[in-house]
């Protein structure tokens, strides 16, 4: 079968822009980044997750939640029958601030870009933003992720409008057995909001019952709450 044009110039035009945008020196977190951390997945996929930014093992392996946190993410996957290849996966923050701090106001202003033309190459029908920061700047609004998780809103991202999925980040759920909940609770409607953006039948969602044991360091200087 001949491969669809539309999927390989996407797939294209998106490689092109993340060799681009691995030159950034658009802020100061080029200094002390290993490597741009562009983002992951399928370009063609209909869901998008957007996170914060960057860690250790992110900024030394180039692809976003590597770590503990991108553990669980993967498991929360894995519970709507999807993993990491059938979804787009990027942050707010393309480069790691230093010592995990949070990202600050003219980092973002300034890195923004390139996750707005992400989103307008990708086309997604759904973003789900990953706590706070990726949360109010997508939607537009201040509203905290503890008040608007699990509410999906339409809005419109790189010219079309979407729906955006406020979820809590998989890091802070890590620490806290309740908010670990709540996300796999929140997680489970995305197959539901799929099938309503694309007129596909939603899929059949077996969510593991067993909480994951995964230890991690320090939520706070992430600023997840
Ligand atoms: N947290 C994020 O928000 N993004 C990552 O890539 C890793 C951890």
């Amino acid at each position: 079968m001949a491969a669809d044009p539309e999927v390989l110039n996407r797939r294209a035009a998106l490689a092109a822009y993340a060799t681009q945008t691995a030159a950034c020196t658009g802020c100061r977190l080029a200094q002390g980044r290993t490597q741009v951390v562009f983002g992951v997945g399928e370009p063609n996929s209909d869901l998008m997750l957007v996170g914060e930014a960057p860690g250790f093992h992110e900024d030394q392996q180039g692809y976003p939640f590597v770590g503990q946190a991108g553990k669980l993410l993967d498991k929360l996957l894995g519970g709507i029958g999807l993993t990491r290849g059938d979804v787009y996966i990027a942050n707010v923050i393309k480069c790691r601030p230093p010592g995990n701090r949070d990202p600050q106001p003219d980092e973002i202003e300034a890195c923004e870009v390139h996750l707005f033309r992400q989103i307008e190459l990708i086309e997604p029908t759904v973003v789900a933003t990953l706590g706070n920061f990726a949360t109010k700047l997508l939607s537009g609004k201040p509203h905290g992720i503890t008040r608007v998780h699990g509410r999906p809103q339409e809005t419109t991202l790189g010219g079309r409008l979407v729906t955006l999925y406020p979820l809590y980040h998989p890091a802070a759920a890590l620490y806290t057995p309740a908010m670990l909940r709540t996300l796999e609770d929140d997680f489970r409607r995305i197959p539901e909001l799929l099938a309503e953006e694309t007129g596909e039948p939603a899929q059949i969602i077996q969510f593991p019952p067993a909480a994951p044991e995964i230890a991690a360091p320090s939520a706070e200087q992430l600023g997840l709450f």
